[in-house]
């Protein structure tokens, strides 16, 4: 099987393990890897920032009961967290850093403060 080097995809001369032409192709490679992964964590920090800064605006006295609409409406993406905690009556109260919420019924949610 033919190698090729994972940067430039040209043909591999040499040890069966080489992954790259050369140091330039590898650090050309790392750069290219490296930044898409901060492209990624910033993409993935900034929905995170934005949903701690929503329930914070909704949730000035350390707790508030709303509509989940509400939550939407201002942008909320509730597929990010940072963490969650589960009660032992097994309610799971999700949270971005320290402000939280829990899903209630009738599409309302509780938001909490850690
Ligand atoms: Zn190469």
């Amino acid at each position: 099987m033919e190698r090729r080097c994972l940067d430039c995809e040209q043909p591999i001369i040499g040890r069966a393990d080489k992954k790259f032409c050369d140091d330039a192709c590898r650090s050309n490679h790392n750069n290219r890897l490296h930044s898409e992964e901060t492209i990624y964590l910033r993409k993935v920090n900034s929905i995170l920032k934005r949903n701690r800064k929503i329930l914070e605006t909704l949730n000035p006295d350390g707790k508030a009961k709303l509509k989940r609409k509400t939550l939407q409406d201002e942008g909320f993406d509730f597929g990010y967290i940072t963490s969650t905690y589960t009660t032992k009556k097994g309610d799971q109260y999700r949270y971005c850093y320290e402000y939280g919420y829990l899903l209630l019924g009738n599409d309302e949610v509780l938001l909490v403060k850690r």
